[in-house]
């Protein structure tokens, strides 16, 4: 279930840098580079098909819009639903929104009414391919609340540690990279 160092390596080396994107000093974490990798691709899909396969999981929610890419592809190995937690005004059923704060101003997440059937308590986790201050995904952990299933467990692909974003999230966090 750990991944060794050689498999964390391969799939570092495959996320590439750029800086300043989309603003002056910001290093920009791109995983097209990682998705068109087959190789890296499998070791990190893997690794989380055999973390979660224990965790008897209901639904794999993902965040707007790289979660999905992970999300969607972890549900389908693990045999469960996925559901997408959008930016505001992309789903087209009844919603329920949480907002968050940004640097300057706030942004949006919704989730469907009824994402997760009508029975309370269902286990989701959560996922997208980063977190850096965690605004983003403590408002799509809420939203899971809201509409009375449990959040389980928020699984990141990396995660900016310096930044300490994951302070703020009630669930477990699991990242399957930290970046200093
Ligand atoms: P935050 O709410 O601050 O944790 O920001 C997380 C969201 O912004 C995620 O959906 C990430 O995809 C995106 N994001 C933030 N910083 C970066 C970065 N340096 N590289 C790539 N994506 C980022």
């Amino acid at each position: 279930m750990i991944l060794t160092s050689d498999e964390k390596q391969i799939i570092l080396d495959s996320i590439r840098d750029i800086p300043d994107f989309p603003k002056p000093g910001i290093i920009f974490k791109d995983i097209t580079t990682l998705l068109s990798n087959p190789k890296a691709y499998r070791i990190l899909m893997t690794h989380l098909e055999k973390r979660y396969t224990s965790y008897d999981l209901d639904y794999i929610a993902g965040i707007d819009a790289r979660g999905f890419i992970f999300g969607a592809a972890l549900a389908d190995r693990l045999g469960i639903g996925f559901v997408p937690v959008r930016k505001k005004g992309k789903l087209p059923y009844t919603t329920v929104a949480e907002k968050y704060s940004l640097e300057y101003g706030f942004d949006e997440v919704e989730i469907h009414i009824d994402a997760f059937g009508v029975n309370k308590g269902k286990k989701v986790l959560l996922i997208d391919d980063l977190i850096a201050t965690g605004g983003t995904a403590k408002a799509a952990a809420s939203l899971i609340d809201k509409v009375g299933a449990t959040c389980v467990e928020v699984c990141f692909i990396m995660e900016l540690a310096f930044l300490n974003g994951k302070k703020g999230i009630k669930a477990p966090v699991y990242s399957v990279l930290g970046i200093d």
